[in-house]
């Protein structure tokens, strides 16, 4: 499948959709195992790459997920905002390479950067209870599918999400909470599942 900028643009609309959805659930989550701001942090966040991007005109992906990675640092903050801003900005440093229109391939290979800098940031590997967990799941399956079929990355994505209820925290703010962390979905892993169901919808809307 052929994309570009406009399809990243339309992916990123639907991100923020579902984050102002689930503002209040994603806050929710943070409750028990945090600070009970995860949603209000990614909402604010989304909102102004929303209004940024549908207000501009792109030539490439690249320069969307470029603008979309710093508003995200600058506008979500707590831990996760310079997390979620690095996973676009390595998505839109690989996407420079490529030509204004790409293919899946490509897609999985930004997305397989993006996981490698979230987790080099971080320091969590799988099992720690971060949005890692739903990440690095998700783009293994892509990779070994070397393309995206919506239906499945929105399952995995949300296998994954359900997966950290039955991790104990070790990174992060969770992790104060330790064997009480266990039990809970970790927020970040619910945004992170919006992020990809988002992308699937893009997917399947476009097909
Ligand atoms: P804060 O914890 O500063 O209040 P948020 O509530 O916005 O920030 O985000 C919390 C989320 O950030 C967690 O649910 C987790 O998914 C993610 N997170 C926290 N620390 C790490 C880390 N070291 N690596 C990956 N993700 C992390
Ligand atoms: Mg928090």
């Amino acid at each position: 499948m052929k994309l570009e900028a406009n399809d990243i643009v339309q992916w990123l609309i639907n991100v923020n959709r579902e984050i102002q959805e689930h503002k209040d659930y994603l806050s929710r989550l943070d409750r028990p195992i945090g600070d009970g701001d995860h949603g209000i942090n990614m909402a604010r966040g989304f909102r102004a790459v929303e209004e940024r991007i549908k207000n501009t005109e792109y030539v490439t992906a690249s320069e969307v997920l470029k603008d979309t990675a710093f508003l995200l640092i600058s506008k979500v903050g707590g831990a996760s905002g310079p997390l979620f801003g690095t996973a676009f900005l390595k998505m839109s440093t690989e996407l420079k390479k490529s030509n204004t229109s790409f293919d899946d391939r490509i897609l999985i290979n930004s997305l397989d950067k993006a996981v490698q800098g979230v987790m080099e940031l971080g320091k969590a590997k799988v099992g720690e209870k971060t949005m890692v967990d739903v990440w690095h799941p998700v783009v293994d399956c892509l990779k070994q599918e070397g393309k995206i079929q919506p239906e499945q990355l929105s399952n995995v994505a949300n296998k994954a999400m359900k997966s950290t209820k039955k991790f104990q925290a070790t990174k992060g703010r969770a992790a104060y909470f330790k064997e009480a962390s266990v039990g809970h979905i970790d927020p970040g892993s619910a945004s992170s599942f919006l992020i990809f169901e988002s992308l699937a919808k893009m997917l399947k809307e476009k097909k």
